[in-house]
């Protein structure tokens, strides 16, 4: 519906990306966010630096340019490859880095799962980034090969078993199914291909993942978008003047809009993510994993809302500058940092990465489940609601339409998708808000 008026609720990646592809379209187009635009993404200052909070892996950087290219702009965010790319996985089993660097014992091995798996990355990104259709030849083919690639298996661990890795590599690659709060047993199959798909294209702005945010607000306003920040919505009535609706935020948050109830879905993971600025250098790599003793009982506390004995933590060390992410149920918690749980996971991350002290002098904020909870899903669920089988980005049903005015889009539409789905998704909303009759 050309020149039609939308309103979009919620100012993260989501519903800012969505917004300029409207606007380009020729809609008038005005965000409402009950905060600072940008929602996951945002900036807080440590000491003498800031740091980017949220996502810090930019991915399939393919859909970001399907996005440019729908938008006619050029890419502003001179994107650079992650030194290391995953990072080092430090496995009970050894240290695997990914991807495997050519000189490393597990070379060959790593070389046979990318070849298998590499040539589907335009297949995925065409999934990521067009509205699933029977009748579609690219969605067909797209989907074929993907089929073809993950044969009879369902699940990550099922995929990865039929491989017969060495059990280092198979416990590195098995790791990015935890990133959807599930074993590797009970994750679908594509989170077994998805560092082959990743790995050697994980980037980062130059300017940082801030300069993410900055570009697509920098779109929205190019194009005449009108930006509320600090204009919360607690009452869709506050929007009904607009000829269509987009909810931008969790889905569980659009229920209470629309006074239904919150379904008690499972809940994705949530996190504490302790930004550091410390005294010195250290001495880390710019990505390191350091994977739980478990998946199994990783994924049990997960589900039951529990603290695991030993979590995922992803580190990003840049000079003086320290992001550990330590991966936490997703119970609205709040963690600080001299949280006897957290203190024993920095203990152990300290530990494994032969680093000690760490954190001892650091200047820090700490982000918690209890600030997740704020903004976006129950529990501070970072990737919100889904069923195990679901928590895999794009391939799932799609709730796109939720009545014949409102549309939805973001994180909790594409559970365990991040980036990706969250910019895929919007250009996958904005083509079927295009289409005669919608
Ligand atoms: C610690 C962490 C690490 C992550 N790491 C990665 C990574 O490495 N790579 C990756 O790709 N992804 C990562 N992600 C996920 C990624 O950040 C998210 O998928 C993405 O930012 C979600 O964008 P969104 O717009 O869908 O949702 P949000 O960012 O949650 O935006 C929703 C917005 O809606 C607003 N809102 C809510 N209610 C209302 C209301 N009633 N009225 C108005 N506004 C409202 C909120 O304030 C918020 O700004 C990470 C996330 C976290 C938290």
């Amino acid at each position: 519906m050309r020149g039609a008026d939308v309103g979009i609720v919620g100012g993260g990646l989501a519903g800012l990306a969505l917004a300029a592809l409207l606007a380009q379209d020729g809609r008038r187009v005005t965000v409402y966010e009950r905060d600072e635009l940008g929602g996951k993404l945002r900036r807080v200052q440590v000491g003498q630096h800031t740091f980017d909070t949220g996502p810090s892996l930019f991915t399939f950087p393919g859909v970001w340019r399907t996005l440019l290219a729908r938008l006619n702009e050029a890419d502003p965010l001179a994107l650079r490859p992650l030194p290391g790319g995953l990072g080092v996985h430090s496995t009970p089993f050894g240290n695997v880095p990914l991807p495997v660097p050519l000189y490393h014992p597990l070379s060959p091995h790593w070389e046979r799962y990318r070849s298998e798996v590499l040539t589907l990355r335009p297949h995925v990104e065409t999934l990521l980034t067009m509205p699933p259709s029977l009748t579609s030849p690219a969605f067909l083919k797209a989907s074929a090969a993907l089929a073809r690639v993950l044969g009879p298996h369902l699940t990550a661990q099922s995929w990865l078993r039929s491989r017969r890795f060495p059990p280092a590599l198979h416990h590195a690659l098995a790791v990015h199914a935890l990133n959807a709060g599930l074993g590797p047993g009970q994750a679908g199959a594509l989170y077994a291909l998805l560092p082959a798909l990743i790995a050697d294209e994980v980037c980062r702005p130059a300017a940082g993942m801030g300069a993410l945010l900055g570009a697509l607000v920098g779109f929205c306003r190019a194009r005449g978008v009108t930006l509320r920040p600090h204009t919360p919505v607690s009452d869709l009535r506050q929007v009904a003047h607009h000829s269509q609706l987009v909810s931008a935020i969790d889905p569980a948050r659009l229920a209470r809009l629309l006074k239904k109830s919150v379904p008690d879905a499972p809940l994705t993971v949530s996190g504490i993510a302790i930004y550091a600025a410390l005294p010195d250098s250290s001495p880390l790599p710019a990505t390191s994993v350091v994977t739980p003793d478990s998946y199994c009982d990783f994924a049990a506390a997960m589900s039951a809302r529990a603290l695991p004995p030993s979590t995922l933590a992803l580190i990003h060390a840049d000079g003086p500058r320290l992001a550990l992410l330590l991966t936490a149920p997703p119970n609205g918690g709040e963690f600080a940092l001299d949280h006897p749980w957290v203190q024993g996971q920095i203990q152990r991350v300290e530990q494994v990465l032969d680093v000690p002290g760490l954190l001892d002098s650091a200047q820090t904020a700490v982000l918690t489940p209890q600030f997740y909870v704020q903004g976006g899903a129950p529990g501070g669920a970072i990737y919100g609601q889904a069923l195990a089988a679901w928590r895999s980005g794009p391939f799932h049903p799609q709730p796109y339409r939720v009545s014949r005015r409102l549309w939805q889009v973001g994180t909790g539409v594409h559970p365990g998708g991040g980036i990706p789905a969250v910019l895929g998704g919007a250009m996958i909303v904005a083509e079927l808000m295009s289409k005669p009759g919608m």
